[in-house]
């Protein structure tokens, strides 16, 4: 899938990465619109800011840059069934 991937500052790739995996408790949308938003916009002109750099990464979610950005999105369940909480 393609995914925009915030590096660093002012180094934000359009990539192919794989599908994530769906935990338990979780659900996979698939994307109609995402957005980008204010938070976005200073991260890739003076960031990182919310996102850990490389090998620092983040206390709760493990993760730390590359980072796939947009979190104002729509769309629909993938997998109804398998993801209720
Ligand atoms: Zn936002």
């Amino acid at each position: 899938m393609k995914a925009a991937r915030f590096y660093d500052r002012n180094d934000i790739r359009i990539e192919d990465i794989p599908e994530p995996e769906l935990k338990p408790g979780t659900v996979a949308i698939d994307v109609a619109w995402c957005g980008i938003c204010g938070t976005d916009l200073h991260e890739y002109l003076e960031g990182p800011i919310f996102v850990p750099p490389e090998g620092h990464p983040h206390p709760i979610s493990g993760e730390s840059a590359p980072v796939t950005m947009g979190h104002e999105f729509s769309g629909t369940n993938h997998q109804p069934r398998r993801g209720r909480l």
